[in-house]
């Protein structure tokens, strides 16, 4: 009597995502047979993962994303429909560098017994960047085209792994797109570092854009830290004015994803403008510049160079 009684308190305080997960489980055992099936069913956490899958998949694949363009990837909150997406994927795409934690927990929760890839985890050039919230892996590593080339790599291999019968496709595929990758990467390095030593300072909205600066030659003070959710505290913001005073910076860039309120505030203060959106967290809608990885580079790049040497653009 008295362990019926703890079975029914026990399922009393079932929460309801706990039933949620519990059903797609079954469902993932139900269809684990079917998982040489084409197309190969791909989910990633972030568009930018999701436009590199599409351009090493090709027709072989299809591919969700779970956090949606313009839609903030450190504080990410799936749904049931999410919950969905992961346990019917033949392969799980993530960035790794910490950016996912949380959401990796719960897909391991979910019954998923697929691969899951970090796109990152062999990258050459790792930035550790330590912040006052204890952040100290800077998660935005693609925005360093000689890392994009390595989550190209490391994703090919997974493709490979989990589909051996799409390798010619996805190893032909992948070599055409680390080619495009290499010649942004050339392109950016001849734009950005002949740039005057006082021409190369930007303030940006959030910490995105460090492995863009330390590969690219440029130097980048941010009004918030990595993970967006922390608030910026007085001392750093008197910090951010004597450099953007001391640098005679003239606007701030804002992020797509990223809440102005700290960016108005301190443009305000230091009597500049709000400059050009970047993309740094997800790629743009559909039909803008910005809507692809390479594409998103070649936005970001561009209006960056413009604002910091207007006169020789
Ligand atoms: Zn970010």
């Amino acid at each position: 009597m008295l362990a019926n009684f703890t079975i029914v308190q026990r399922i009393l305080k079932f929460k309801k995502s706990d039933f949620i997960i519990l059903i797609l489980s079954f469902l993932s055992f139900l269809t684990a047979n079917g998982q040489n099936d084409l197309p190969i069913r791909i989910v990633t956490t972030n568009t930018i993962l999701q436009d590199i899958v599409k351009n090493i998949g090709g027709e072989r694949i299809t591919s969700q994303c779970l956090v949606k363009a313009g839609a903030d990837a450190h504080s990410f909150d799936p749904s049931p429909a999410d919950l969905a997406l992961i346990t019917s994927a033949h392969l799980i795409v993530i960035n790794g560098l910490h950016l996912e934690d949380s959401l990796k927990k719960l897909i391991t929760n979910s019954g998923y017994s697929g691969l899951i890839v970090e796109a990152a985890s062999n990258i050459p050039n790792q930035l550790e960047v330590t912040d006052s919230y204890g952040d100290n892996i800077d998660p935005h590593a693609w925005h360093d085209l000689s890392n994009g080339i390595s989550y190209v790599q490391t994703i090919t291999e997974a493709l490979i792994e989990i589909d051996p019968d799409g390798k010619a496709l996805y190893t032909q595929l992948s070599t055409l797109y680390r080619d495009q990758i290499r010649l942004h990467h050339t392109w950016a390095k001849r734009l950005l570092l002949p740039l005057p030593k006082e021409n190369r300072y930007l303030v940006t909205s959030h910490q995105s854009l460090q492995y863009l600066a330390n590969a690219y030659g440029l130097v980048i003070h941010s009004i918030e830290e990595i993970n967006p959710q922390h608030e910026p505290d007085i001392q750093s913001i008197k910090e951010l004015i004597h450099f953007i005073r001391k640098h005679n910076i003239q606007s701030i860039f804002t992020e797509s994803g990223i809440n102005r309120k700290f960016t108005e505030q301190v443009a305000a203060e230091a009597g500049i403008h709000i400059g050009d959106k970047l993309f740094t967290d997800s790629l743009a809608p559909s039909g803008h510049p910005a809507d692809t990885y390479l594409g998103m580079f070649r936005f970001n790049v561009t209006r960056i160079r413009r604002q910091l040497h207007p006169e020789t653009f």
